[in-house]
């Protein structure tokens, strides 16, 4: 059984201060509804907030993760940020390949498998987002388009190196659209790139494979989501920006019959 894991995509928001005080909040709403080690959790903040945030949840069971990295390990690339600055403070996760990233500053397939192929050298864990735009899924182009980004996206990683990304779907007409994936459209999507998964790495990594959905994920639709065999948490950008929204969502991913979420029988 794979345990849901829910990370909050900031983008380009926040303030110093407004960071801290929401992953306060944040770290308190965890521990109270009792959902530390049953559902993982992680925020990714601006590069500018990563220190200060990464310090305020020092024993925290929420995980750091960074927005983006450059894909070059040093050198002469000013105004880029490296993934081994970003493991030297302490971040875990990098998301890579989102769809801000891909349709606005127009990174390909390539840029973000070399970028993955470094995050992973360097020790973090990629979050690797893919998804359709609205004109591909009514061109009924999605399938398409999701085989194309994964085995692009993922080319040339060994099984082992597999298991150390999250991949999130997220249909780029669902993002900060407030229009949501039907729980049976992210399911079907879901199911059909695990199937690609599974056709690159193998049937048993493939059902390993953590999948979130991401796209206007939001306290009123994310349990139905989450309770799709194939979603395995989800990305939340604009929800995450609260820390009630954000609480609820991640209170959504707690397994159903208590436990620690992870298939085991610790009762937790
Ligand atoms: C995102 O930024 O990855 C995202 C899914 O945003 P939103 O939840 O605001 O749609």
């Amino acid at each position: 059984m794979r345990k849901k894991f829910i990370a909050g995509n900031w983008k380009m928001n926040m303030t110093a201060s407004s960071a801290i005080d929401l992953v306060k909040a944040l770290n308190e709403q965890i521990i109270a509804g009792g959902v530390a080690g049953s559902v993982d959790v992680a925020v990714c903040p601006p590069f500018v907030y990563l220190p200060a945030v990464i310090a305020t949840l020092k024993g925290s069971p929420i995980a750091v993760g960074a927005q983006n990295c450059y894909l070059e390990a040093s050198g002469a690339y000013t105004g880029e940020i490296s993934p081994a600055m970003l493991k030297d403070i302490g971040c875990q996760f990098v998301i890579l390949g989102h769809s801000e990233r891909r349709h606005i500053m127009g990174e390909t397939d390539e840029v973000i498998n070399t970028k993955i192929k470094l995050a992973l050298e360097t020790g973090l864990n990629p979050i690797f987002c893919i998804g359709e735009l609205l004109e591909e899924r009514e061109a009924n182009q999605t399938e398409t388009v999701l085989e194309r980004q994964i085995r692009q996206g993922l080319a040339g990683l060994t099984a082992e190196q597999m298991q150390k990304i999250t991949v999130a779907y997220e249909p780029v007409w669902a993002i900060g659209t407030g229009k949501t994936a039907t729980p049976g459209q992210a399911q079907e999507a879901h199911k059909f790139s695990r199937s690609i998964l599974a056709d690159l790495f193998g049937a048993s990594v493939a059902a390993n494979i953590r999948i979130q959905y991401g796209g206007s994920v939001k306290a009123d639709n994310a349990a139905e989501l989450l309770t799709q065999p194939d979603v395995d948490g989800a990305l939340v950008g604009g929800a995450s920006l609260k820390v009630g929204d954000f609480t609820a969502i991640i209170l959504a991913g707690k397994p159903a019959g208590g436990g620690c979420g992870c298939g085991c029988s610790c009762g937790m």
